[in-house]
């Protein structure tokens, strides 16, 4: 016993003196989490890079098939927070950026509602800048878990106050509605009209704050650049705040749509990450950096596999630049991982459209048709799910529920999902979307969220849909899933493990590759920052 305690220990500080002699070369470290890109997820995009006849990913290879040409390694890791099956993001964000357990719904803190110095703050304390980027908004529960301790996610008011104290270098996302006084809602108001003139009518002003603090003037004094505009982002020096939206940034699909439009003055996540990369360069001792691409999650939520599709392509295009930008520098951590799964999803085969017989040359069919008893899916679909032109959410909410109400019928929702999408549905089918209330299928219960639930008892199982309010795009979804040749299984998160990507030097990189728990790649991102 006390031969295996002392050999324990020697291997113990052999391997961190191991460590220490060779893995000082790492002085950055960039964490990019696709929120909710589950394997599932993951599963979408690499079946779109190889097998969409038309697919738009060069080479047909992801960025993740790069990590590992180029050496990477991959673990898969589990995500639950403290004594509950299934994460949120706010745990699953806090478990990453302090290496402990959280509790649910829980921002920077640890399972008994303590605060917990995040890696974060940590990369600050030993000289490193820092920044945070995502594509939802700056206050929203992945970035707030690396900057803010609050006792729950929806206290974003608080959360910005806390990113301001904390100060990370670079903040650039959406959200501006929590850093601005309540004084703003006033048009008349003198601070209505300055920011007016400050975001060059890039963003709409709307305060959520129910205070007079107005944090953009608050961040200027700890001498931050602002930017709420592209042009403003690219023209910033030194430590700087973007907040490009009132809350959310534009959807994958819109994003793709105008990627290329001249007249765009929101940033990509790409160009967000490239702006972060540029100022932390500048300090020798190097940075931490997160970047989240955060509407992969809105988009299983909702169901919307087109959108989805577009969420993963716009993660995949960053790594891509982050990986370029890392290339040949050892001394730089990429990690990527998501920190949860959401939706259920799967591409699936069915009993219907059956493939027809037909003839094959070889030795075994002679004399018998190639008739498989299912339909196992046309990679072509792939492409049909990519040439979506509108999210459900845009769909729904930005179109239908415009309609004067008296418009508003099956007719004209079946007109819309036929126009913007490549999975058309029939009035009837509109009609069973719309009138969910009558639908058999549907009873009511209560979801540990605290939002209704509407589980579905179909021929696939339960489905559980957690916005009663509005559900129609999860059943959308399910009207068109059997043309999409997917199933999605519920509009909320699942357990199912993550997978865990990594490059960077030998050293740095190894623990990744294992059977991990998010508190575990936690503290080996707080190892890899804190190695000086
Ligand atoms: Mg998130
Ligand atoms: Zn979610």
């Amino acid at each position: 016993m006390l031969v295996c305690l002392i050999i324990t220990g020697c291997s113990g500080l052999h391997e961190r003196a191991t460590v220490k002699d060779h893995g000082n070369q790492t002085r950055n470290v960039i964490l990019i989490v696709g929120d909710g890109m589950g394997p599932e997820q993951l599963g979408l995009l690499l079946s779109y890079a190889r097998q969409a006849p038309d697919t738009v990913i060069g080479e047909r290879r992801t960025a993740f098939d790069r990590i590992m040409d180029e050496g990477g390694v991959m673990g898969i890791s589990l995500t639950y927070p403290s004594g509950v099956l299934v994460t949120d993001s706010a745990a699953s964000g806090t478990q990453l950026a302090t290496g402990k357990f959280a509790g649910s719904e829980m921002i920077g803190a640890d399972k008994d509602g303590n605060p917990v110095e995040t890696i974060l703050e940590k990369a600050i304390k030993t000289g490193k800048s820092t920044g945070l980027v995502s594509d939802t908004r700056l206050t929203h529960a992945t970035p707030a878990a690396f900057a803010a301790h609050q006792a729950h996610r929806d206290m974003e008011n608080d959360i910005a106050v806390d990113m301001l104290n904390v100060g990370p270098d670079v903040m650039l996302s959406g959200g501006l509605r929590h850093w601005i006084p309540q004084e703003t809602n006033d048009k008349d108001s003198a601070v209505y009209q300055k920011l007016e003139q400050l975001t060059q009518g890039a963003v709409k002003i709307k305060s959520k704050r129910t205070d007079s603090r107005n944090l953009l003037e608050e961040a200027r004094e700890k001498g931050y650049a602002l930017a709420f505009n592209r042009a403003q982002m690219d023209a910033a020096q030194g430590k700087l705040l973007g907040l490009f939206a009132y809350s959310a940034m534009p959807d994958g699909i819109t994003v793709t749509h105008s990627q290329d439009s001249p007249d765009r003055t929101i940033p990509t996540l790409k160009e967000m990450s490239a702006k972060a990369l540029q100022v932390l360069t500048e300090n020798d001792k190097g940075f931490f950096l997160m970047i989240e691409a955060g509407m992969i999650d809105w988009a299983a939520h909702n169901n919307d596999t087109g959108l989805m599709l577009h969420e993963l392509l716009r993660l995949n295009e960053t790594v891509d630049y982050v990986l370029d930008w890392a290339s040949d520098r050892e001394d730089s951590l990429v990690i990527v991982t998501a920190d949860h799964t959401t939706g259920g999803f799967g591409i699936s085969y069915s009993a219907n459209d059956l493939p027809v017989g037909r003839q094959l040359p070889g030795i075994l069919f002679k004399g018998r048709e190639f008739k498989p008893n299912y339909n196992f899916g046309n990679p072509a679909v792939l492409d049909k799910i990519y040439s979506q032109k509108m999210s459900y959410y845009e769909l729904f909410r930005g179109q239908f529920d415009r309609l004067p109400k008296d418009q508003q019928t099956p007719a004209r929702l079946a007109e819309l999902v036929n126009q913007y999408t490549a999975f058309a549905i029939s009035e009837a089918q509109a009609a069973a979307i719309l009138a969910t209330e009558e639908n058999p299928y549907y009873t009511e219960g209560h979801s540990s969220l605290g939002d209704k639930v509407v589980p579905k008892m179909g021929p696939t199982g339960a489905f559980f849909v957690y916005q009663t309010d509005d559900n129609r795009q999860n059943l959308l979804a399910r009207e068109v899933a059997a043309d999409q040749m997917v199933v999605w299984n519920t509009g909320s998160h699942t357990a199912t493990p993550v997978l865990v990507f990594a490059k960077g030097s030998p050293e740095a990189m190894a623990p990744f590759g294992n059977v991990l728990h998010h508190t575990q790649l936690g503290r080996y991102a707080i190892e890899a920052v804190m190695n000086q």
